[in-house]
């Protein structure tokens, strides 16, 4: 892969030797014309890739799933799954493939997946396809992620196919997502051998897990407990991180629920806008499950779900298994509780976490109509000596100043406080009514060119650039909700 003049990839596939039962070999589909769209050449770099390659129409097969190398072991994950509460025994991926893994110039395993890449057979009723807005959905919201500091997959590119598939709004170009992740290990991993009663599967997949994301456990004797108790500090740390950015990620099914606490599957996610916590944009999620405000604790049931399938191989006894897991997921909401005071002390530049101050501030927000992402950076004029661009932001002001003065008490040095909050705080995130006119004008008029100005603000997210504001700046009031959608 790094010499020269080669024009083809290289790939470790643990997976694929490791984990029999748990995917099935399978090709993507071949294209009537795969484009490279974007290419992600800063990740590229520092996963060791050839840019030369990715870019050359052998590059351009491989990362739309057209044509992979010949040596090379994809296949399609199987998996389990809550999906909003309801269990299904078989999963998988069923329009995406694992082409393998990639391992870097330090020495660290990334998995190369491509989403869009055709039906497989866990595709069930799908079309086994993605299109082309939110494909570039996903780019934007996880390179947004990866800036804000979010443990998250990343985009490595994105390819239309040449064909047109058939949307809600009609035909749309066809196309395929690049992505890297960690590992594509999720809770509904564990559940798809637990629900099958496989406990020696269940075990080789404890030891490939342990190996990939908690090598210091292996061969501990509680590993399974001691998984557990990583992967609830890993969601307990992400959904605090999503509270502090006011990230709603839509779908926090246990099959979307990573074991190495990554965000994963950008599809009816969104940024809250206007501060509620019964925030949902779903379409299908009616009964606001996954709403803004019910992360925290839809993380905790998760959590629950993987304590449930580990159970066999957390003590011989049931009764103890059972006994020993509680103990941590109970522990999951004092993280939990000290990772969320955590984020929101280092949003307001607090010397130390204060319970009562942040609480009162939430309190101050509801029902207010306050741009969420704007109150941080209103803070730095506040420590000025002007509260107006605070005040400016609540529908209803009583109280504000109050709480300003309170929280200004706590500050020894304004200077190095605003320098702080400058840096924690991002002027630029992807604004639902950014993001649309953005995929719009991608999708149905072939012009990227809003994109690729959204796209570079979000990867520096708190520099002002003159001439941006429009990009810091709320939606209009009058601005239409935004719904998103599953599985598009
Ligand atoms: P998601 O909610 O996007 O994580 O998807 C849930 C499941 O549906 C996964 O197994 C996906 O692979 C599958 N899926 C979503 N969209 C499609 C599609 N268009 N074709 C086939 N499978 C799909
Ligand atoms: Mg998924």
């Amino acid at each position: 892969m790094r010499e020269q003049g080669r024009t083809t990839m290289e790939f470790d596939n643990s997976y694929a030797q490791d984990l029999q039962g748990l995917y099935v070999p399978w090709q993507g589909q071949p294209w009537p014309d795969p484009q490279l769209v974007l290419l992600n050449s800063d990740l590229a770099r520092s996963l060791g890739l050839d840019l030369a390659f990715l870019k050359s129409d052998e590059g351009t097969a491989m990362l739309s799933g057209h044509a992979l190398p010949e040596d090379a072991r994809p296949l399609a994950q199987a998996y389990a799954g809550h999906q909003f509460g309801g269990f299904s025994p078989q999963l998988g991926d069923g329009r995406a493939i694992l082409v393998g893994e990639v391992i870097d110039p330090r020495g660290k395993r990334w998995d190369l997946h491509l989403k869009g890449s055709g039906r497989t057979p866990f595709a069930r009723g799908g079309d086994g396809r993605a299109v082309l807005g939110p494909v570039l959905r996903e780019y934007l919201i996880s390179e947004a992620m990866a800036a804000l500091g979010v443990p998250t997959t990343r985009a490595l590119a994105a390819c239309t196919t040449g064909d047109r598939v058939l949307r809600q709004n009609g035909l749309e170009p066809g196309a395929v997502l690049a992505r890297v992740a960690s590992s594509h290990l999720r809770v509904g991993t564990f559940q798809f051998f637990a629900a099958r009663g496989e406990v020696e599967k269940l075990r080789l997949l404890l030891d490939y897990t342990l190996a990939r994301h908690d090598p210091d456990l292996v061969g501990t004797p509680d590993a399974a407990l001691g998984l557990l108790e990583r992967v609830a500090e890993r969601q307990a740390r992400l959904v605090a991180q999503w509270m502090g950015l006011g990230f709603i990620h839509g779908v926090m099914n246990t099959d979307n629920t990573t074991i190495s606490g990554e965000t994963i599957d950008y599809g009816p996610c969104a940024f809250m806008d206007r501060y509620d916590p019964a925030t949902v944009f779903s379409s299908i999620d009616h009964s606001g499950r996954y709403s803004y405000a019910n992360q925290p604790v839809i993380a905790q049931w998760n959590l629950a779900r993987l304590a449930e399938a580990l159970l066999p191989l957390i003590d011989p006894s049931e009764s103890r298994a059972i006994a020993r897991a509680t103990k941590v997921m109970e522990s999951m909401a004092d993280m939990y509780r000290k990772a969320w005071l955590d984020v929101f002390a280092r949003k307001l530049a607090l010397p130390a976490p204060d319970a009562e101050l942040i609480e009162a501030l939430h309190k101050l927000w509801d029902g207010r109509e306050v741009d969420f992402t704007s109150f941080f950076r209103a803070l730095p004029a506040a420590l000025k000596g002007d509260d107006a661009p605070v005040l400016h932001l609540f529908a209803k002001t009583d109280g504000v100043s109050d709480w300003l003065a309170r929280w200004r008490a706590q500050i020894a040095d304004p200077a190095q406080a605003i320098t702080q909050i400058e840096a924690v705080n991002p002027l630029y995130i992807p604004r639902n009514h950014l993001v649309e006119e953005a995929l719009q004008a991608a999708s149905f008029d072939d012009d990227l060119s809003l994109f690729q100005t959204l796209l570079a603000r979000v990867q520096e997210p708190y520099t002002p650039v003159l001439g941006m504001e429009r990009y810091a700046a709320p939606a209009l009031k009058e601005a239409p909700a935004v719904v998103t959608y599953c599985g598009t």
